[in-house]
């Protein structure tokens, strides 16, 4: 069976595990939460993206059960054929009210959002630009459009402008994530916004990890900014939402199109009715719930305050992504084992996922943390350190 081509595989296994990046899985065996159980290990977690402390929460958990009970486990077909159901609606509205925002598409996820938005919004003989830490799945959707593929670096808007300046035909959209997933740092988006609007493209932002986080009522790092600003605005439901899924919200023109040719959205089953209802309960929360935000930014002030004075090399983030940079994958490997060995879970973040020699260990934080779970945190940090060298 296909021998040269097994062996090539084999081979590229053999060489990510010399090269210490070769990936494995984890086994869970509690709900998501801040207390994980592991391979029979007990293990204080700060490596979700459930950033609010939603994905077991007993009202949603609750509600995802009730509409099991209405609408059964399967929606049985794609939203366009008989498999988008009243509960579906109902989310996407209260989603758009909440945001301020024309219409909102519910998608199952956001990696297939952000395909399938960017390939239906682009064609041949547009240009197409995004900064260079982006998200991989704007990156693929960006690989996969028929408009022509530029990256700018990471938050440098004058190169964004030398670049859109150089467009002669074809329209421009410029897609930026709103906080940067492997970074922690927040787009310069007053800067965003005023460029495409100069240059007339069209501003795709990516709130993924600011949505429910950041900003009044947990709106995110766009909260503030006009749909004529952010004419695209993308985020996910499974990091601080707790649940599943993904959603596009802008003008009735753009979700029009989406429906007729985001080709990852037309031809996918509908996720289930329920999904829907649990989601339906997390906005609430996340809209009531500002403790939860509160709680947050302070966990975040108690680590960084305490990190500095550790002298742990902090990258400049606000958000509950708190990278430490460490830089080579095996040295991020060594401290992820040494932080496992006692008792705490964070994970090493490695190329591709990241630039070369910018491995780091990836910490987050969840508005289930304590002050002492995080002080925990950091002591274990200054025992490695102090070892590490
Ligand atoms: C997680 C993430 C996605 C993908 O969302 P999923 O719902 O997990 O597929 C897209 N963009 C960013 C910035 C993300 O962090």
């Amino acid at each position: 069976m296909a021998e040269r081509l097994m062996a090539r595989l084999q081979l590229q296994l053999a060489e990510k595990h010399a090269r210490n990046l070769y990936r494995q899985r984890r086994i869970i065996d509690s709900p998501q939460q801040v207390d994980l159980s592991s391979e029979g290990k007990q293990l204080l977690s700060f490596c979700s993206n459930d950033y609010l402390g939603l994905a077991n929460h007993p009202d949603i958990t609750r509600a995802m059960k009730r509409g099991i009970n209405h609408w059964g486990v399967g929606s049985g077909a794609a939203h366009l054929i008989s498999g988008h159901t009243a509960a579906h609606h109902a989310l996407e509205e209260e989603l758009a009210a909440w945001l301020g925002r024309q219409r909102v598409l519910l998608f199952s996820s956001g990696y297939m959002a952000n395909i399938g938005a960017i390939t239906a919004l682009t064609a041949r003989g547009d240009q197409l630009f995004e900064d260079r830490l982006n998200h991989a799945s704007l990156i693929d959707g960006g690989l996969a459009s028929a408009a022509a593929f530029h990256r700018y670096h990471h938050a440098d808007i004058n190169m964004l402008e030398q670049q859109l300046g150089t467009v002669s035909k074809g329209c421009s959209m410029v897609i930026s994530d709103g906080v940067f997933s492997m970074d922690g740092d927040i787009a310069p988006l007053t800067q965003l916004t005023a460029c495409c609007e100069g240059h007339d493209a069209l501003l795709m932002i990516d709130d993924a990890h600011g949505i429910g986080v950041l900003g009044e009522q947990g709106r995110g790092c766009t909260d503030g900014y006009t749909q004529q600003q952010v004419p695209v605005l993308m985020a996910t439901l499974g990091k601080a939402f707790g649940v599943f899924g993904a959603f596009v919200a802008g003008s009735e023109t753009l979700i029009e199109t989406l429906i007729q040719d985001a080709r990852s959205w037309v031809y996918t089953t509908a996720p289930p009715a329920a999904m829907a209802e649990a989601l339906r309960e997390a906005l609430k929360i996340v809209i009531s719930d500002a403790w939860r935000r509160a709680h947050l930014r302070q966990l975040i002030s108690r680590f960084r305050h305490g990190a500095g004075q550790l002298g742990l090399p902090l990258m400049p983030s606000e958000t509950p992504i708190q990278p430490l940079l460490v830089g080579e994958a095996d040295r991020a490997l060594r401290w992820s084992h040494a932080l496992e060995a006692r008792g705490i879970l964070v994970s090493a973040i490695r190329p591709p996922t990241v630039p070369w020699q910018s491995a780091r260990l990836r910490i987050t934080f969840s508005a289930l943390h304590t002050d002492a779970q995080v002080d925990q945190l950091l002591d274990a940090l200054d025992q490695i350190q102090r070892q590490d060298h």
